[in-house]
This record gives C-alpha cells, structure tokens and sequence, in this order.
C-alpha cells in the first residue's frame, strides 16, 4: 500500500552538463551516475520526482528558495554548504583538479599561472579553491555557468586553465574533451544529495535508505560500473 505523502511528485535540482553525473545522451535524455542512483533510490522507496537541470549555481540557490525539494549535482559536502541544507550519505569522493588545454607545455604548476586568466565555474568547489590561491599565484578569475563553457574558454586559450571537479575532468580527458591534467588534485569533500535545512526530512530518510539498498544489492556498484568501470 501507498504510504502517506507518496504522492507528491519531488522536484530535483541538477546541474545542466557534468558527466559522468548528469549529462545528455543523444537522445536528449538525461543520464549519468547521478541521474541512474536517483533512478534507482525513486524505484527502490517508491516515490516519484521530475528532473529540473538549472545549472549547478542556479539548482544550488532554487534549493535554497525552496523552488525545488532536493539537488543532486555532484554537490560536495562542505561545512559552509551544512549551515543551509541537510546533506545525505556521501555517494561519491571527489577533490578539485586543474587542466590545461592538450598542447599546452607552458603551464605545468599553480606558479605558471601568474599574470594569466584562469576559468571557473560560479559556486563550485572549483571557485572555491581557485579563489583562495589566485591572490598567492597572480592570476585572474574568470567564472562561468557550467563546465563546458569553462572548458571552451581554456580551449580557445583566453583561460590558460581551469579547476574543476577530479573524477569530472578525468573523465572528460579520457573522452578527449581537447584538456590535460597536469597537476595533482587537491583533497575535497564527497557528494551528497542535498534538501534544504529542516525540510523535505521524509525525502531524505528515503534517498539514505534506498542508497543503503543500492549499495548492500549490488545495483550502485553496476551504475558506478558503466560510467567509471574498466569497461566504460
Ligand atoms: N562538486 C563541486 C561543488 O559542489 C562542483 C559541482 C558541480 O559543478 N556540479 O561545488
């Protein structure tokens, strides 16, 4: 049977291109670890919810206005993030690394980065972190949107580099998305799925529950697998 509250449709936040999360396939359709967990999680307990992919910044603060129930984005768990919003088991580790575009041979260190731009992506941990040591190195922000207008603009050489997410960017260079790593990533947080503070407790409890049943079944594991696996 139905239980209370299980009618309501949840609408969830996420960010608009951040594979191996959250990305489109050729057919339009979104897809990715993100995407498949939540999948899973919504099957698992039994709820239903419609997927809103604003951009990582935009679902972050259409969380915070309560316009949409819950964000999943490869969010990290930051101890700032916990004053606003109630955060779930950690799915996935990450850290923030910086690339360069493929032929770039002059920049092999955070010290090569003085007097030049480098490319950013607004509200991440990315910014973050670049933010902190810009100052230090002598470089210049320069922010975007999302993850692929940020690469582009390194790929064009306006930005000699950019900080994003490590297992993003990995993924990325591996799809030869045109950029290299070049230096090592730096610790981060884990992701989490993220409601505001206080609310939405009844959606949380489900996403940790059905995490857990992922995890013990096999089923994370398998969607890990065809996005990250040796065969992906
Ligand atoms: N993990 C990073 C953060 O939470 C970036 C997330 C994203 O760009 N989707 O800030």
């Amino acid at each position: 049977a139905d239980q209370p509250g299980s009618g309501k449709t949840y609408l969830i936040g996420t960010d608009v291109t951040f594979a191996p999360f959250e990305f489109q396939d050729p057919s339009g359709e979104f897809v990715g670890i993100d995407m498949d967990l939540m999948k899973a999680i919504a099957k698992d307990q039994n709820f239903k919810y419609e997927i809103r992919p604003l951009g990582f910044n935009a679902a972050v603060q259409a969380l915070e206005s309560g316009q949409v129930d819950g964000v999943i984005a490869g969010m990290s768990i930051t101890e700032e993030r916990k004053q606003k919003f109630d955060f779930s088991d950690p799915y996935f580790d990450s850290g923030v690394v910086m690339a360069v575009r493929k032929d770039q041979e002059g920049i092999q260190s955070y010290e090569d980065l003085r007097g030049k731009k480098v490319a950013v992506k607004t509200g991440t941990e990315g910014y973050s972190f670049a933010e902190s040591i810009a100052s230090k190195y002598g470089f210049t922000i320069v922010p975007f949107d999302d993850s692929a207008q940020m690469y582009d603009d390194v790929k064009t050489g306006n930005s000699v580099a950019c900080f994003d997410d490590y297992p993003v960017l990995a993924y990325g260079v591996k799809q030869n998305n045109g950029l290299k790593l070049v230096t090592e990533k730096e610790p981060g947080a884990s992701y989490g799925f993220a409601v505001q503070k206080g609310q939405n407790q009844e959606l949380m409890e489900k996403f940790n529950a059905g995490l857990a049943n992922l995890k013990a079944n096999g089923e994370y594991n398998r969607i890990l697998e065809t996005y990250v696996g040796e065969n992906a």
